[in-house]
Formats: structure tokens, sequence, C-alpha cells
């Protein structure tokens, strides 16, 4: 398992923006090392650890991309229709008919390999029988409705690059090529705790003053949906020992540990000596809202993030923090979710300083575009401004005002889970 140095998260800046964060990760962390083969119906959403390059031509031989008459083209009239005499027939997994097609048409399926010596197919619609021979407009390109050897993916040519996060197309081009099995990285482990006294597990009765602990299977399924294996610690109660003791165990098990709750400096936030005793732990005055502080650290060599404890502010520190370090983390690539232009559909003021995320929903309009409209709670513990939006806007660090009507930057939820 990869180690990280103690003070791999050190920066010395009051506060951080994402890209500076997300560029500390990239430095400083190293991806942890180790691959294995897995059957390819094992391998979905894991991540391929070497380029896959092709043994063999994709399509392997030249074949029909239609239904009817192969030919060779230099047969056909300069202008006008060319009747042809039919000469074979030659279906999809057959072996391609060795007669000899000059002069004459043989009736191909789609998939079926060409003829020798034919370099183009009509279509079915196209073309007039008559007897034993067809009769073909003029008109079509050397080279129609046929597909080379090849010219998918060429032989030796990188199929999927190295770090690729395999679904099902990825899989698809594997079996093509005749992969059975791929090198993909070793899955990671996050383990996930919630701390809180308050926190009372789903299920149980909620005491005087309690709450019931959503964090934990939102983190539990956000860290599965990034492709980690997620590990359920369960509920850490405000107590630094009992802290500092089971977060070290846990360190011991993971490639990263996620906690959320605590992070803030009172009296009842234990994180940062816990695992100050037990490790180093950094600080990231992150300039996002909702979100900020967040505790990034290291223990025993292993990676640790200590989210905020309110619902939305966890989903977002996750989004735009803890999704990045797992990608680097597992050695798959990074892609930035997808951020398209929509029209605010409300106005707003914001501090100058920070990135600010907005909860929206998104009506179409008439024109096409999409209108953004703000959930009318936006309390970094409202539950349901999370469950009634489609996603969030993006608001620059350097912005104070948004008029509606202006476009504006919207992130889906769909592109962050
Ligand atoms: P804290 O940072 O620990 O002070 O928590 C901030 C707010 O988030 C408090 O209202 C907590 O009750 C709430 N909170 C903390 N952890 C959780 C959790 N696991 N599930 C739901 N709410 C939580
Ligand atoms: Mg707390």
């Amino acid at each position: 398992m990869a180690q990280l140095t103690d003070d791999c998260f050190a920066f010395g800046g009051p506060l951080l923006t994402i890209e500076d964060a997300a560029r500390l990760m990239a430095e400083r962390i190293a991806p942890v090392a180790g691959a294995e083969m897995v059957p390819l119906y094992l391998a979905d959403g894991r991540v391929l650890a070497a380029d896959l390059s092709a043994g063999l031509p994709l399509p392997p031989f030249a074949n029909s991309a239609v239904d009817r008459y192969a030919v060779r083209h230099s047969d056909l009239a300069a202008t006008g229709q060319t009747r042809l005499p039919v000469l074979g027939r030659v279906a999809a997994g057959a072996a391609a008919s060795p007669v000899p097609v000059a002069g004459g048409a043989v009736r191909v399926f789609t998939g079926a390999p060409m003829p020798p010596g034919t370099d183009t197919v009509f279509m079915q619609e196209d073309v007039a029988a008559d007897g034993a021979a067809v009769v073909l407009p003029g008109g079509l390109r050397p080279g129609a409705n046929m597909r080379l050897a090849g010219e998918d993916i060429a032989v030796g040519a990188r199929a999927l690059a190295a770090g690729t996060r395999l679904g099902p197309q990825e899989l698809a081009m594997a079996a093509a090529l005749g992969k059975s099995q791929l090198s993909v990285r070793r899955k990671l482990k996050v383990g996930v705790f919630s701390t809180g006294d308050e926190l009372t597990e789903a299920g149980h009765p909620l005491p005087e003053a309690g709450i019931h602990d959503s964090n934990r299977i939102m983190l539990l399924s956000l860290v599965r949906r990034a492709g980690a294996e997620a590990i359920d610690l369960g509920i850490l109660r405000d107590r630094r020992g009992e802290l500092a003791l089971r977060l070290r165990h846990a360190a011991g098990q993971c490639d990263l540990v996620l906690t959320s709750g605590g992070v803030s400096t009172g009296e009842e936030d234990h994180i940062k000596p816990a695992v100050e005793s037990i490790g180093s732990l950094v600080f990231w005055r992150i300039a996002i809202k909702p979100g900020r502080p967040l505790a990034l650290g290291v223990i025993d060599g292993k990676a640790f993030v200590g989210l905020p404890g309110n619902p939305v502010a966890v989903f977002v520190t996750f989004a735009f923090v803890v999704r990045p370090l797992l990608a680097r983390l597992s050695g798959a690539l990074w892609h930035e979710p997808r951020r398209m232009l929509v029209r605010a559909g409300f106005s707003y003021r914001k501090k100058k300083g920070r990135r600010e995320y907005v909860r929206v929903t998104l009506a179409a309009l008439a024109d096409g575009q999409f209108e953004a409209h703000k959930h009318p709670r936006d309390g970094a513990g409202v539950l349901s401004s999370l469950t009634e939006t489609d996603g969030l806007i993006e608001l620059a660090d350097d912005m104070t005002e948004l008029c509606a009507g202006a476009p504006v930057t919207f992130i889906g939820y769909r592109d962050l889970t």
C-alpha cells in the first residue's frame, strides 16, 4: 500500500482555492500501487492498469455494412444504371465466396466478408431484381456500405488508455478485441465514519435531541459510485481518545479514511486533536460554500479527510475535493464534471473570495435553453434542498452578484455521483 509522507498535505496559505487543493493533491499524492487480472464480467467500474492495445484489427476483416449486392465499382457504368448477373451469396459468418466476381454482383448480408475483388455494396432498397441479374442505379461512391479491416481500430493501436474507468462501452471494446480478462488497479478501500453524540442509526428510535445519521449512508453511496470499496465503520462519539483509537485502526485497513462532523474548532469538535495525536493534520480552509472547514491529514501513511457535518456541505465537499482525491489515489484519469451554461432564474449576492454552489432545479425554456431556479431553502443542513433539485450552480470566487437572466455554470448531480 502506498504510504503518504506526513506533511504531504501541508500548505502555508490561509485560504485555499479549489484549484490549489486539486493541484496539491495531484502533486503530493501517488496512486496506490497494485494491479490484478480480473475477468471481463467483473471489470465493470474498475480502473484499467495499463494501455490496452489491439492484438487484432477491428473489424478483423472487410465486411458488408448492409444487406444485398457487393460489386466491383469499376464494373459500374460511368453514368446511369448497370445490369449485372448475380454470381453468388455470402451470409454473415460464412467464408467469402471464392467465385471471381469480375463483371457480376454477389448477394451479401450485413457482417458478411466482402467477396474478393468487391469494394462497394448496394442496399436492397436501391436495386431492382431482373431475373438472375440486378439493376443497379448510378451515383454510388466506391467503398460505399462496406467496412474496411481495421477502420475502427488498427492492429497495435491503443484502444483504451491506462487509467480509464471501465464501463459498458469499454468492456465492449475489450471483448471485441478478444480480451477475456483485463489488468485493473486494485480497488481502493475507503472507510467511512460519522461523528457526533447526537447521531442515531436509522431504524432505532430517536432519543431526545437525537437525529438519525444521514451522512454515512450518503458517503458510502458516493464512495461506491466513485468506484471504491466503501467500508462502513459506524458512528464515533465525541470523545477524543476513542476517536483517535478507532481512526488509527481504520487507517490500518483502508487507503483513505473519511469522517463527517467535528472538524470545526469548537469544544465538541475533536477530530483535529484526535488526528494530531496519531498523525498529522492540515486544516484546509477551502474557499468553498457550503463546505469549509475541511481537514486533511495523514495517519500511519494513509490519507484522512474530515468533512464538515452538515449534509449539504458533505455532498459538496465530497464532489469537489474527495472525488478528485479518489481518482488520484485509484490511478484513474480525472475528468472534470461536465459544466454547462444555463440562464439564471434568480438573483443572488455572495461574498468575494470563495466559490459558492447553489442548489437549483432546471426548467426547459421555449427557446431550448435551460433556466436554473434556486431552491427556496439554502441552509447547509437542508436535505430536501438536495433531493428536490437537479444540480449546482457554480459561482466564481471573485463574483459578488448574480443577476437574473445572466448565463451561469450548472453542474448536474448525475455528473457528481
Ligand atoms: P458538527 O460539524 O459536528 O458541529 O456538525 C454540524 C451539523 O451537522 C450539526 O447540526 C450536526 O448535527 C450535523 N451532522 C453531523 N454529522 C451528521 C450526520 N452524520 N448526519 C446528519 N447530520 C449530521
Ligand atoms: Mg459534531
